[in-house]
């Protein structure tokens, strides 16, 4: 990377931990329209996972994405390994996360209220993982510009506050959610799921876009109320949260009034697989 990029060179980057999809695609061809150098790791990250058995679960498929990224021209490959990237000191530090959950708050950076709420607070010290590997990622790679899903939409919020708090000269720049024909949204995760629970996963997104439909005449309690029940219908999924925030902050809000831009956000469990959306109100 450092050797082809030279001063006039507009360089993208796109982290992902692989079993590619179109939803990464998307971030490739954004990053190929802005960039002159296009550059995708893949890298299943060890830190940033809260159960050892998600981990070995996750799908590896190297061939197969390796084929999309030349599919879609991406002009750089990063497939490094767990010990270029992490110390063995780093690496069991996180051992011990998984048996006491106990390490969450990272030494350089610290995200506040932003990581105790929604997937900071199901995952706890998930976010230190990602900060940790992304940040990690950009002193190697050095991009100009970085892009992130917005369906991992806190994810976006916590790299954005990384790289302001540690004055990074990367711009980030967020794409929409790509989905599935019936709306779920793409996911390395959906791999794991039954056609029936493919089926059911839909729900979810139905669930969000009618949330984003009634926004204009129900308060935000009866969204919440009328989102839950939803789901909970449904005896396939497991509800872990849904919650209607301030788009920014990310913090929950009762009233319309108390944030400019807001965000419902909602985690499931279907069967052993965990899944994430969101969606924008406004
Ligand atoms: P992952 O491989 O799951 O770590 O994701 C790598 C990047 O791809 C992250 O920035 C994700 O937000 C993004 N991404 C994953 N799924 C989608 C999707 N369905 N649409 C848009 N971006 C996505």
């Amino acid at each position: 990377m450092v050797n082809v990029k030279n001063k006039q060179t507009i360089a993208g980057f796109i982290p992902t931990m692989g079993a590619l999809h179109q939803g990464h695609i998307s971030l490739v061809n954004a990053a190929k329209a802005q960039c002159d150098l296009t550059v995708c790791s893949i890298f299943v990250n060890p830190t940033q996972f809260n159960d050892l058995s998600d981990l070995k679960n996750y799908p590896r498929t190297f061939d197969a994405d390796c084929q999309l990224l030349d599919a879609a021209q991406c002009d750089v490959v990063f497939i490094p390994e767990v010990s270029e990237i992490y110390t063995f000191k780093e690496l069991e530090l996180k051992k011990l996360n998984f048996e006491d959950k106990s390490w969450t708050e990272s030494k350089t950076v610290d995200f506040g209220s932003l990581v105790k709420v929604m997937e900071g607070a199901h995952r706890p010290g998930h976010f230190n993982g990602v900060a940790q590997v992304v940040s990690k990622l950009f002193r190697i790679t050095e991009p100009d510009k970085a892009y992130f899903g917005q369906k991992d939409f806190q994810q976006l919020a916590v790299i954005r506050s990384m790289v302001n708090q540690l004055a990074m000269p990367i711009e980030i720049i967020a794409c929409p959610i790509i989905r599935e024909p019936n709306g779920l949204a793409m996911s390395s995760r959906n791999e794991r799921l039954t056609k029936e629970e493919r089926d059911k996963a839909s729900l979810i997104s139905k669930t969000l876009y009618k949330v984003k439909e009634l926004q204009t005449i129900k308060t935000i309690a009866e969204l919440k109320a009328f989102a839950e029940d939803q789901i909970k219908a449904e005896p396939l999924i497991n509800l872990e949260y849904f919650e209607i925030s301030d788009a920014e902050t990310l913090q929950p809000i009762t009233d319309y009034k108390q944030a400019k831009s807001v965000v419902a956000c909602i985690a499931i469990k279907l069967g052993s697989v965990r899944l994430i959306d969101n969606v924008i109100l406004y």
